[in-house]
């Protein structure tokens, strides 16, 4: 049982628009392909840092990443 199994296409979306984008969800610089900036992918567990580089599931992982590191997800861009 996975609360972030229910996500919405929007926020799948977002997650993806962000792994491409160069801004990480705290604001601090990173690359495009890599999910996070240096500083929060380093404080994540070896796990969840291996499990990024899956295509499959990717979204819920990266969901997880942020909630472990106590981020919050990228914006939407939808009201509410
Ligand atoms: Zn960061």
């Amino acid at each position: 049982m996975n609360e972030t199994e229910n996500m919405s296409n929007e926020q799948r979306h977002a997650i993806y628009k962000n792994l491409a984008g160069t801004t990480c969800v705290c604001g601090s610089a990173k690359k495009a392909r890599q999910s996070l900036c240096r500083a929060h992918y380093f404080r994540l567990p070896p796990g969840t840092r291996q499990a990024l580089y899956e295509t499959e599931g990717y979204p819920e992982t990266f969901a997880r990443a942020c909630e472990t590191l106590g981020l919050a997800l990228p914006e939407t861009g939808v009201a509410g």
